[in-house]
């Protein structure tokens, strides 16, 4: 017999099979993950090898853009356990390809009732020091959405080749059998290091029993979430929202040890995901469709890509005047963004002027090539410490149904509390919202010159068939001469998000399906890649590699190539510009239609470590 080969099929079992399955779980994901990928039919991209597996494998037996994406949210849960899961929430963007429908989903965080707008000031009406301060314990935990928005889009669209619970299945696998420990999770674990500490159940899954964290390689078992997953799998959905998991939350927020929270049986209870209308946008021969609020991202990016319609980007390229034009628009739509925009239930949003043609034009008029609009004029103005985190998944399944899908617990590990005994990592979501609740009155010119009253919160909660049950607190403004901001917190109400989950079409055709990580950077990462593909041409690999700059009202924040042309920093500074350096902006995933050759174009972003995969 040649030595190596097996004789009987017992044997062959034997060996080989438990050799496959240590090869699928115990390789390091980066071993096998291609960041960029090709194909004729179905592709899919997302932050992590063993996500975009799951999620192949679903649609290799016929499940559809929405089956896959479930599957991945689940596996990214397990082995990207700092950036989103169960116990946060997302917004879905979903392209039906049979009836050329895009339908939105709002799966945010909702604060519980008893949150109040002065919730994150301390002393004398100070906010609360965001690290480790705010955003740790149970203060800042909104009641989660991810659950709910994938049961409902499922219910909705998914193929039903796949049970919502079947879907849980390569999840409980990788959480019951251990995976080894990427080199991002090993680096965030040792960051984090200290506030998983303070917290029993998370000290007990993500640090060693000697107190270090799980290094590059190490295996990380997380049994109980496994247990929570077959809890969901055997009781269903309303196990987490009325059941015993939903107990085990209210115990684990009101009785932090550290900032004991305010949420209740009947938040979780109310809890709702919202079908939302996409919003629209049209940039030179393209339509744009992104999230609308809670999300900021979907207004945002569209107000920009309309004031820079209206210049020759393409012409301009990245020389001085270029680059300054393209950070001049981000800056002036952040400033709308930071006064306008917060939870639609809550706020009347001016949406329709802030998405106009005529409204980009008026912002055009302040640009000027000499010199930078100063930052910090009146408005409302917010400094966010919105980190790197988050993750974003696309998928295009055989019909062309696509799937835009960013998902998030806000903070990398969220509030750093586990749930005991059920293993996952509850969001610190509120801390989106602004935690200096009120702004002194401006006069500022609003859209329309209509200068509308801020103050008017229309409560709209039951117009929404499926928005939250319920009750609004009625929190009114105490100090004198002051509004509400937007994004104060209030009971019931969702926080101000900034991920951008989009979709770009051509006549009526795909052309990408696209979205980032990265806190308030995502709407700038999102745009430089519209920008980089669209305006300038380039192939979708070089257009995801290029060095990021963007703006969000403060300074300008370039990628470090760019941060080292000292000749564009001294221009862009001779402006008026603050010009910072960051190592990366973002971690998008990304897929693109290239006309010519008729073929998907998966790329993950190389600042990350997800895989591209298609056929
Ligand atoms: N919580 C952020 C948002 O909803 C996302 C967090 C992040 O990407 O870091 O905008």
């Amino acid at each position: 017999m040649v030595p190596g080969t097996f004789r009987d099929e017992k044997r062959f079992e034997r060996y080989l099979v438990p050799l496959a399955l240590l090869f699928f779980f115990f390789l390091p994901s980066n071993l096998f993950s291609s960041q960029s990928s090709t194909a004729k039919s179905c592709m899919v991209v997302t932050a992590n090898s063993h996500a975009t597996r799951a999620a192949f494998e679903i649609l290799q037996d016929r499940g559809n853009a929405v089956d896959a994406a479930i599957a991945a949210q689940w596996v990214l849960n397990i082995v990207e356990p700092q950036s989103s899961g169960i116990g946060g929430g997302g917004f879905f963007l979903y392209y039906e390809a049979a009836t050329k429908r895009i339908y939105t989903f709002d799966g945010r965080e909702t604060a519980p009732q008893e949150v109040y707008p002065e919730i994150f000031l301390e002393g004398q009406d100070q906010p609360v020091p965001f690290k480790p301060n705010r955003i740790t314990g149970g203060r800042p935990v909104g009641v989660p959405g991810t659950l709910a928005l994938l049961q409902e889009v499922h219910e909705r669209f998914g193929t039903k080749r796949f049970s919502f619970s079947g879907l849980l299945n390569p999840a409980i696998e990788i959480a019951e059998r251990g995976f080894p420990v990427s080199k991002r999770l090993a680096y965030f674990l040792n960051q984090e290091k200290e506030r998983l500490a303070l917290f029993e159940a998370s000290r007990g899954i993500f640090l060693k029993k000697d107190g270090s964290p799980y290094r590059e390689g190490e295996i990380l078992l997380q049994k109980d979430i496994a247990k929570t997953f077959r809890l969901i799998q055997q009781q269903g959905m309303r196990v987490f929202y009325e059941g015993e998991i939903a107990e085990a939350i209210v115990q684990a927020v009101r009785n932090s040890p550290v900032n004991p929270g305010l949420m209740k049986r009947e938040d979780l209870a109310h809890y709702h995901a919202v079908e939302r209308m996409p919003v629209h946008g049209r940039y030179r021969n393209y339509d744009v469709f992104s999230m609308g609020p809670p999300s900021s991202g979907g207004v945002t990016l569209i107000e920009i890509l309309n004031i820079l319609e209206n210049f020759q980007l393409d012409l301009l390229g990245r020389t001085p005047n270029g680059v300054h034009v393209f950070l001049e628009a981000q800056k002036l739509a952040f400033e709308d963004r930071n006064e306008f925009l917060g939870d639609p239930d809550f706020v009347e949003i001016p949406i329709a002027e802030l998405l106009s043609k005529p409204f980009a034009e008026k912002k055009t008029q302040e640009i000027n090539y000499q010199t930078a609009v100063p930052t910090g004029r009146e408005g409302i103005r917010t400094l966010m410490l919105e980190p790197a985190n988050t993750t974003h998944l696309s998928i295009v399944d055989g019909w062309g149904n696509m799937v835009s899908f960013t998902s998030t617990i806000e903070e990398i590990f969220g509030s750093a509390m586990v749930v005991p005994g059920y293993g996952f990592v509850l969001n610190n979501e509120l801390t989106d919202f602004d935690a200096e609740p009120t702004a002194r009155r401006t006069d500022r010119t609003a859209p329309q010159d209509q200068a509308p009253d801020r103050r008017s919160f229309k409560r709209r909660h039951r117009m929404t068939k499926r928005s939250s049950a319920a009750e609004p607190t009625g929190a009114e403004s105490k100090k004198s001469g002051t509004i509400l901001k937007p994004n104060a917190p209030e009971g019931g109400k969702r926080p101000r998000s900034s991920m951008t989950p989009t979709f770009v079409f051509n006549g009526g055709k795909p052309v990408l399906v696209l979205g980032s990580p990265g806190g308030s950077a995502i709407i700038g990462t999102v745009l430089n890649l519209i920008v980089n593909l669209l305006d300038f041409g380039m192939p979708a690999t070089e257009a995801m590699k290029l060095d990021r700059m963007i703006h969000r009202g403060e300074e300008v924040e370039l990628e470090s190539a760019l941060f080292r042309n000292q000749e564009l920093k001294r221009e862009l500074m001779r402006r008026g510009h603050r010009v910072m350096e960051k190592e990366a902006i973002g971690n998008a995933q990304m897929i693109y239609f290239d006309p010519e050759e008729n073929i998907w174009v998966g790329v993950s972003d190389p600042r990350g470590e997800g895989e591209a995969l298609g056929r």
